[in-house]
């Protein structure tokens, strides 16, 4: 299928040549009127994947005491900035606000950051969180002790992926040829000096990705915790330590789809290396905790106990509902061992629960 997208990319590709991985990645995503994220229906039953914040309330609600947990650990600051990368429809937030007004104190510290790139989303999550104010990046947000918190938007930043060919490493691009697109084999961008060394004697035919920008956000991150406190909470799926691999991955209608076909129509991620993230963020001098997997992460922080309260004041077959919400977000069949939770502290705080 050609979509307006398709043709705009057709173009530029047969101007000026192959695009990274990470340019056709980018404007799948967010090209401004044509990006996946500009679309609708994006997450939920009805759109293509559905995340742990739009599975169940009980999600929200555990991420707001964890949370609040490290409020009161970071010594109760009168203010707080509680900032969410990519928070799609804005239900993570609106569900642990909610869980948080009796926290005595915490609600009057918080000011609400959100970090988007979509006007579309932007939208939607006015409706939901209407005192948030919106950034493009971090550096617009004030300083001070900070929170943060990212679901699922580490998986959507672009990657640029290098394949090794005769002993030689060359970047992976994306040309368009016969009214298709194709990955062709070039030479590698500076970008290739990101890559992990211990893996650059994979043998041929390895695919090696890195994600620039995950490393940047993470950088900004742990600035901003080693300046003025606080914690981060990144939750994804990926890599706890990195491997070769092509897991570039498109979803459509909760099908895997090729990610280059009918481009801006599906949603289009790659495994967050941990790792990777981890080891910026400590030489930002920020500690990492993990990664814990969701499931043993969500059980450690009460999410049990939880479902069988809602359980209790459930009708009818809501408390079948509540039992397979559950499951689906912490059984190691489902989202709780795919995915990962890892935490960045400022060094002085305490410990986090759940790791
Ligand atoms: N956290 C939400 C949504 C995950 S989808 C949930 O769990 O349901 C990814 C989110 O990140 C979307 O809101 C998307 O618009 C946003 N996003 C993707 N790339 C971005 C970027 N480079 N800058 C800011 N936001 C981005």
């Amino acid at each position: 299928m050609t979509t307006p997208l398709h043709d705009i990319l057709a173009k530029r590709i047969l101007a000026a040549g192959p695009i990274t991985i990470a340019d056709y990645m980018a404007e799948c995503l967010l090209h401004p009127a044509h990006g996946y994220y500009s679309q609708e229906k994006v997450f939920g039953t009805e759109g293509d994947f559905i995340t742990a914040p739009e599975v169940s309330q009980m999600f929200g609600e555990i991420i707001g005491l964890w949370l609040a947990d490290r409020w009161y650990k970071m010594g109760k600051p009168e203010t707080l900035h509680l900032i969410e990368f990519g928070p799609g429809r804005g239900t993570l937030m609106e569900d642990l606000l909610r869980a948080t007004e009796p926290v005595e104190g915490f609600h009057q510290a918080v000011s609400v950051h959100f970090i988007e790139a979509s006007g579309q989303l932007r939208t939607v999550q006015k409706d939901k969180v209407p005192s948030a104010h919106w950034h493009d990046d971090l550096s617009s947000v004030p300083d001070g002790p900070s929170l943060i918190i990212a679901n699922e938007f580490f998986d959507a930043l672009p990657i640029h992926q290098f394949e090794k060919l005769d002993d030689k490493w060359l970047e992976r691009r994306v040309h368009f040829s016969d009214e298709a697109f194709s990955i062709v084999l070039t030479e590698a961008s500076a970008k290739f000096a990101l890559t992990m060394p211990n893996l650059h004697s994979s043998p041929n035919g390895s695919i090696l990705e890195v994600c620039p920008a995950a490393l940047s956000v993470t950088a900004a991150i742990a600035e901003r915790l080693f300046a003025g406190g606080g914690a981060a909470l990144i939750i994804d799926y990926g890599y706890r330590k990195s491997a070769a691999g092509d897991t570039l991955q498109a979803l459509k209608a909760h099908q895997y789809h090729n990610p280059l076909e009918d481009a801006g129509t599906a949603d289009i991620t790659a495994h967050v290396a941990f790792d990777q993230i981890a080891a910026v963020a400590k030489s930002k001098g920020t500690t990492p905790y993990g990664c814990a997997t969701q499931g043993p992460f969500l059980m450690a922080l009460g999410i049990g106990e939880r479902a069988q309260q809602l359980a209790l004041i459930a009708e009818d077959d809501g408390q079948s509902q509540i039992l397979n919400d559950l499951k689906r977000l912490t059984s190691p069949d489902e989202m709780g061992s795919l995915f990962k939770v890892l935490a960045l502290q400022a060094p002085e705080l305490a410990p986090p629960p759940g790791f």
